[in-house]
This record gives C-alpha cells, sequence and structure tokens, in this order.
C-alpha cells in the first residue's frame, strides 16, 4: 500500500511517499515559502528531480498542487492509490499518547495543545486539514514528537518548581524527537530479537536529544517543556539557568521573547563559535584554527558526553548505545571525540569501524564495555508504519 508521510511547517510541507510492507520510498519533495514571496517545490522521484516556481498562498494549494503532480508525473495511476497519510505533529500534550486517526474532532482536542507548540502544532494540523479536504475518505493520522515520552515517570518528568505549575498550566517535561527515538528503538530491538534492552540513543543533528530506554519505554530525554532544553544544539542553547533570561531582558532592553528567541536561534554551535549552527562548518572553521569553532565543539561534545553518563547511570547500564541524525550518522569525528570522554565507563570505538557514514553499523571494538552503533533514524517510515497499522484495525 502507498501511504504519504507528511511534515508540514508554517511555511513549508515535506512529503515521502512510501510504499509498505515494503518500506520502499517512492517520491519526497518539498514546498517551501508556502504564503510568502519565491515560493517552489521540489519533487524527486525515479532519480530525477523537478523544481517549480510558483505562488503558494496556502498548505491547501500546495496539496492541491502535490496531487496534481503526483498524477501528471505518473508516480500514482490514481489518487484512489494513497491509502493513507501520516501527520508529524509536533505536541500531543499529556493526552495523546500514540499515533491517532484524525478526525475533526481529534484535531480540535490537539489545538488545545497548540500554546505549548505554537510555532510548529496550528501548521501540523492545518497541513492535516489540507489533506482531509484533498483526499476525503481517506485515513488521515497525527503522529506526535511527544507521545513516545509520556512512559516518563513523575520523578523524570516534574520540574521541581511550584506544584501548582503543573496542575494548573501543564508545565512538564514532555520531550521530543520521540518518533525518532522510537524507530531506534524499534529497529536495535529488532536486530537484537530482544524486548528488554537499555538502550540510549543519541539524536544528534541541528536539534538534538538523548533518551533513555528501557524495555522499549522511555526513562527519561534530554528535551523539556519545549525543544530548547538538554543537550547543546545548532542554534539552541540547550539548559542553562533561566535567571539569564531577565537579566538579559534588563540589560538588553528586550522582552522575554526576544531573549527565548536568542537562545533558540542565536546560541548554541552557532552563538559559541559565531560561524554557523552547521556542525561541517564549525569542524572546517576548527580544523583551520577558529578558537572559538573549537570551543564550540568542545562544549557540544562534553554536554552530549555527560547526558551519555548520567542516562547509563540512570538505566543501571545501557546494553547499547546508538548514535543518529545529521551529525550522529556523519560524523565519524564528533562519534569519536564524544565516546573518549566517556572512557571512564569503559566506552571505546573502533577506529576502522567508526569509518562510516549514514549506515547501520557497530563502531565500537570488541572489548567496549558497551556496543555502540549507529543507527540512520527514519522518522517518515515510522509515521507510515503507525499510518499503515491503523488503517488495518
Ligand atoms: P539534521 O537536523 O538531523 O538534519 O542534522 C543536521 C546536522 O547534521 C548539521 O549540523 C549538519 O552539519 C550535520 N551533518 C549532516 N550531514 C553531515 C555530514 N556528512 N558530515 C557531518 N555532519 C553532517
Amino acid at each position: 500500500m502507498k501511504i504519504l508521510s507528511v511534515n508540514a511547517g508554517s511555511s513549508s510541507l515535506k512529503f515521502t511517499l512510501i510504499e509498505l510492507p515494503e518500506e520502499k520510498t517512492i517520491a519526497s519533495g518539498l514546498f517551501e515559502k508556502i504564503g510568502i514571496s519565491g515560493s517552489a517545490y521540489t519533487i524527486k522521484y525515479n532519480g530525477e528531480k523537478v523544481k517549480k516556481e510558483v505562488e503558494l498562498p496556502n498548505h491547501t494549494v500546495a496539496v492541491q498542487i502535490l496531487m496534481k503532480e503526483l498524477l501528471d508525473m505518473k508516480i500514482i495511476n490514481s489518487l484512489d492509490e494513497i491509502e493513507g497519510v501520516g501527520h508529524r505533529i509536533l505536541h500531543g500534550g499529556p493526552e495523546y499518547t500514540e499515533s491517532t486517526i484524525l478526525t475533526p474532532e481529534v484535531i480540535e482536542g490537539i489545538s488545545k495543545y497548540n500554546e505549548l507548540g505554537p510555532l510548529h502544532n496550528p501548521a501540523n494540523l492545518m497541513g492535516a486539514k489540507a489533506f482531509m479536504d484533498a483526499l476525503p475518505g481517506v485515513i488521515n493520522v497525527g503522529v506526535f514528537d511527544t507521545a513516545f515520552h509520556q512512559t516518563m515517570k513523575e520523578r523524570e518528568f516534574l520540574y521541581p518548581v511550584p506544584y501548582e505549575w503543573y496542575e494548573k498550566y501543564a508545565v512538564r517535561k514532555y520531550g521530543f524527537h520521540g518518533t525518532s527515538h522510537r524507530y531506534i528503538n524499534k529497529k536495535v530491538s529488532d536486530y537484537f530479537k530482544r524486548d528488554d534492552l537499555k538502550i540510549i540513543s543519541c539524536h544528534i543533528g541541528n536539534g538534538g536529544s538523548l533518551c533513555a530506554i528501557n524495555a522499549g519505554k522511555v526513562v527519561d530525554t534530554t528535551m523539556g517543556f519545549t525543544p530548547l532544553a538538554g543537550i547543546m544544539m545548532g542554534s539552541r542553547s540547550g539548559n542553562i539557568d533561566p535567571s539569564i533570561i531577565p537579566y538579559i531582558m534588563k540589560k538588553e532592553g528586550i522582552s522575554a521573547e526576544e531573549v527565548v528567541n536568542a537562545l533558540n536561534k542565536k546560541s548554541g554551535l552557532l552563538g559559541i563559535s559565531g560561524v554557523s549552527s552547521d556542525s561541517r562548518d564549525v569542524e572546517a572553521a576548527a580544523e583551520e584554527g577558529n578558537e572559538r569553532a573549537k570551543l564550540a565543539i568542545d562544549m557540544y561534545n562534553q554536554r552530549v558526553a555527560n547526558f551519555l553518563a548520567m542516562y547509563n547511570n540512570l538505566l543501571g547500564g545501557a546494553d547499547v548505545i546508538c548514535f543518529t541524525a545529521g551529525v550522529g550518522e556523519n560524523s565519524k569525528e564528533a562519534r569519536q571525540d564524544i565516546i573518549s570522554r566517556c572512557a571512564s565507563l569503559g566506552l571505546k570505538l573502533d577506529p576502522e569501524r567508526n569509518n562510516t557514514r549514514g549506515e547501520f553499523a557497530l563502531i565500537s571494538s570488541d572489548d567496549s564495555s558497551i556496543p555502540v552503533y549507529v543507527v540512520p533514524t527514519n522518522e517518515e517510515l515510522m509515521i507510515a508504519l503507525d499510518t499503515m497499522a491503523l488503517s488495518n484495525k
């Protein structure tokens, strides 16, 4: 069956058309700058890439064009071939603990959590509505970034702040990248044919989070109430002392939102290096001797290593450690440096095995205390698999 896996942002719409159960990507593409000038779309199919510049006033028009292109490019012969559409939804709050069939009532229910993810959730839901209109009668499924983390216990998900903030305003850790961590858990559990594994999943890309998983259940994860918390990221600070916020507001004469915006967009690798939020640029600058780029990488890798050690302790010793996402899958230097900072745990990489990129691979040496793997993530596939599972119910 053919399933569309969709990630709709406020001005973009990414899609992958997947054949299941073969798990084969048939086509993929991106609609960009929706609602702003310079809008365009790209569709990849059969090794070819089509790019067209066209006005995209809203998501509804983008979806209409997508349907027409799927037919015109003969990617499908009829819209009936699309048997389901899965949507990435950032925030399902404490209520949506698993992927859910979308109906107008469910969309209304999810909207309650829009203020917890104001940049993403309304756009995710707008995308879903556009597909529900374009393909009436086809199942639409919401797959939440927060859902997998809902097994966390109060000890981990509560912040040590006045308890009423949790009761009145749902202030707690939610965690994100849940679909990616769930995929890693599934892949590794399938590989070892075990469902009792203690896994530390290190999703390090532009955004980044670590997740401690015990027998398929999340024990803890590094992102928090929002994706700003945890490790240092491309342009996000990760954990900082919150007192910095009012201090900078006063010093710079700016609002809380402006400070938080700087913590999201001008911090992390970019903030420290002053070069870029992209780890490749920062690594290149460091190699040329840029001291702040070197410092940014030093800070970044140390923070990942610290959480890795902490989660190993929390799990009472992990069985498997995994690296995934842009940096985790591609940068042997980052993996080597992070693991070398965990030598006290007895972790050791094999340089030859670690010389790999974007493929499932064991990278630790035989005498490493815990095996370390690269496991390429595939959130789109996970979304499609959930959609297929719900369409069969
Ligand atoms: P993601 O958010 O998972 O797409 O990851 C983006 C990050 O991965 C960026 O910091 C990229 O620099 C990094 N990345 C992507 N490809 C590579 C690569 N081939 N080598 C090193 N880093 C990479």
